[in-house]
């Protein structure tokens, strides 16, 4: 099961410009967003967040190499509660908005006051890097522009947008922007003139990513092309281990039940269990529990 859809217009674009001092991204990514948003069901304001958050995210993943992976994570204490993305560096992206219905007059009212984590896993074999900051505008593009300048010291652009219909996501997309070191200040103050002039990007979405860098950073080279999809991996066997994993305690409860059903957060799959099958898991994890008494957790 999972899920792999990949949209036939949606795009990125990685380019350099001014001696590859100034670094430019622009994704659009509004069929895949549409098909996200689908999935899940999501409501207007949780769809923004997760048109934002995905559009975010894979910019950060456009840097990226090999395995690795970036995932971003905003925990508010607003209605939309917490929002993560995660790609890889192929950009194969998922995301998840645990408030889907939320409602509120404003994405920063819908995120409220917390905390953005961006979490790195460079290796497969090391821990993760998490690099943390408080929100202060609660505004995806915003706090993450300032998490680039305050934990990455990289001078950062960044804008976000989408529009909707009553259908749904009709379009979505994002640029951003870095100096680098040895950006000289001509070329940054022009940079910084030319995303003034430029507007909400909102209004741009119609334009593909290269005529949006085009405008930014007239003189730039692509360094590479990539084309997004959204990828889910789950699968009935992940969440069969998951619930094993949730022990013994909690799985005798379940077991009870006629039917299980687990519902995948990132793509909408549900998976049933019947109480056979649950009670076989529940055998796993009695079994579980007995080699790794260390490891009961209710996670
Ligand atoms: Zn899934």
């Amino acid at each position: 099961m999972g899920i792999n859809f990949c949209g036939e217009k949606d795009r990125l674009i990685h380019v350099m410009a001014c001696d590859d001092t100034l670094r430019g991204i622009a994704v659009q990514h509004g069929q895949m967003a549409a098909q996200m948003v689908r999935a899940v069901d999501a409501g207007p304001l949780a769809a923004e967040a997760l048109c934002q958050s995905v559009g975010a995210v894979m910019m950060m993943a456009a840097l990226l190499k090999d395995r690795q992976q970036v995932g971003l994570q905003i925990n508010g204490d607003g209605p939309l509660g917490e929002i993560y993305a995660v790609s890889d560096a192929r950009l194969h992206v998922r995301a998840s908005i645990a408030g889907l219905h939320a409602e509120a007059p404003s994405m920063a009212e819908g995120i409220g006051t917390g905390r953005l984590k961006v979490i790195r896993k460079l290796d497969e074999y090391e821990p993760a890097y998490t690099g943390i900051i408080e929100l202060e505008q609660s505004e995806i593009a915003g706090d993450l522009a300032r998490y680039f300048v305050q934990s990455e010291q990289i001078p950062t652009a960044l804008a976000l947008g989408e529009t909707l219909s009553p259908d749904g996501v009709t379009a979505a997309g994002g640029f951003l922007i870095q100096a680098l070191p040895g950006v000289k200040d001509r070329d940054l103050d022009q940079m910084i003139e030319r995303i003034q002039n430029f507007g909400p990007l909102s209004q741009h979405l119609d334009q593909s990513p290269e005529a949006i860098l085009k405008q930014l950073l007239p003189d730039h080279h692509i360094v590479e092309e990539q084309k997004p999809c959204f990828y889910c991996p789950c699968s009935r066997e992940l969440f069969a281990r998951r619930l094993v994993s949730l022990g013994e305690k909690d799985l005798r409860e379940l077991a009870d039940e006629e039917q299980t059903e687990v519902l995948c957060h990132f793509c909408g799959t549900r998976y049933q269990f019947d109480q056979q099958q649950m009670r076989a898991l529940l055998l796993g994890a009695q079994i579980h529990d007995e080699y790794h008494p260390q490891a009961k957790t209710t996670k």
